[in-house]
């Protein structure tokens, strides 16, 4: 029955930082949990709802990532909270009205946001149209620490934070303890499975049975310098001396078709396998030793799932530069750039220092949590279960604010 089914709107911007996978992980894990229950829809609220030229903004975003220092001066002139405020306000009045056409068309019974920009404006129409203390409204964090401010705001029923070091930040931004729960990053539900034995994973997947392996990725798009990480790793894993390999790798491409292409004219000396987007990214971790990865948190939590140590190479700067210290500091990994250093630091793993390798992995392993997609789902069902009482606590505050 059609008009029994209870909805939740997720919204999202395809702007790289794990915010997609996200919000696919939570639909999914809603599907899994309740089944025909709820529905679940996904928009892209800034590409689908709003103006040019506010509809660019993730096309804007590649743009910029790709072009680290403008991408650094955003960020950084859009952080103080005076600035993005008033540039909220700028903009509110454009966007808003497509945003209530968006918001109307779904009647959602709860309202997931899991991007830093969409809390402002949709806030802002839900009040406007006196759904404040109607329509549950949540954000999922989906930065491990260094989260923008735009991220926080005050009228949210609940704000899930990943870590606590970004519940600390939130406590700073002025959100009450009652609002944040601390769950971990929404991963997809199948990282809370165990995976078949290594052996028989590398077998389906092709791979060399007996040379530890390591993967190497960029996130979804295929980012940074992969190519040459990739060639600099087929020298330092091949033994002149015996003519044999001391390891194999596997590259993700993800979305970049044209990194797949160059690394498949390249004449290895070592077993490599070359993927462009794959869909079974947890049996591929389970498959190998450690991760060559740039800093995204989704991948990130995945590999402590997975307990993968990490060789971070990359990162956006800005939200992914706190990903850096929470993985080095948390004894997971460690962060270098240079491709040949990188390569030397891997064949060592491979090598001498298997020592370090294990203890990694076992602290990558000691700050996984698989359940992190479950808790929040069942967290957000009890929101529309309950949401006379959440409500009404929220009101509370809101008036105690104004
Ligand atoms: N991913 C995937 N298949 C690929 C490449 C990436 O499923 O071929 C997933 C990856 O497992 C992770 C997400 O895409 O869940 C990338 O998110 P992350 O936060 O690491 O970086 P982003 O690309 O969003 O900046």
């Amino acid at each position: 029955d059609e008009k029994r089914r209870k909805n939740v709107l997720i919204l999202m911007s395809d702007t790289g930082g794990g915010h997609r996978a996200s919000a696919e992980a939570i639909k999914a894990t809603f599907e899994l949990e309740y089944g025909d229950e709820y529905k679940v829809n996904i928009i892209d609220l800034w590409k689908e709802y709003t103006p040019w030229p506010f509809n660019q903004a993730p096309r804007a975003y590649s743009f910029f990532v790709k072009h680290e220092t403008l991408w650094k001066l955003a960020f950084h002139t859009t952080a103080p909270r005076v600035v993005h405020q008033s540039q909220m306000a700028a903009t509110a009045p454009f966007v808003a009205r497509e945003v209530a056409k968006g918001l109307s068309k779904y009647q959602p019974d709860l309202i997931v946001s899991v991007h830093p920009l969409m809390q402002h404006i949709p806030l802002r129409v839900l009040r406007a149209r006196g759904l404040l203390q109607k329509i549950p409204f949540t954000t999922v964090i989906t930065d491990l620490s260094t989260c923008h401010p735009t991220w926080f705001h005050k009228l949210v029923t609940r704000c899930f934070c990943p870590t606590n070091t970004v519940a600390q930040r939130a406590l700073k931004a002025g959100l009450q303890p009652y609002q944040l729960r601390v769950h971990g990053l929404p991963i997809r539900p199948s990282f809370s499975n165990p995976t078949h034995p290594k052996d028989e994973l590398r077998k389906e997947l092709e791979m060399d049975e007996e040379l530890p392996a390591v993967l190497l990725m960029g996130g979804g798009e295929g980012m940074g310098p992969v190519e040459t990480t990739a060639r600099a790793l087929g020298e330092a894993l091949y033994d002149a001396n015996t003519g044999k390999p001391i390891g194999q790798l596997v590259v993700v491409c993800g979305r970049n078709k044209n990194l797949v292409r160059k690394l498949q004219q390249v004449n290895w000396k070592i077993p490599i396998q070359v993927q462009g987007f794959v869909t079974n990214m947890s049996e591929w971790m389970a498959a190998c030793d450690c991760i060559i990865t740039k800093a995204g948190p989704g991948t990130i939590a995945e590999a402590m799932i997975r307990g993968l140590p990490m060789l971070l190479f990359d990162f956006i700067a800005g939200q992914e530069v706190g990903n850096v210290s929470f993985v080095v500091e948390n004894g997971a990994g460690t962060y270098c750039e240079e491709p040949n250093d990188i390569a030397k630091i891997i064949a060592d793993w491979f090598g001498s220092k298997a020592d370090e390798l294990r203890q990694m992995a076992a602290n990558a392993r000691k700050l996984a949590q698989p359940d992190a997609v479950f808790k929040i789902v069942h967290d957000l069902d009890d929101l529309v279960r309950n949401k006379k009482a959440c409500l009404e606590q929220q009101t509370f505050v809101y008036h105690g604010l104004i």
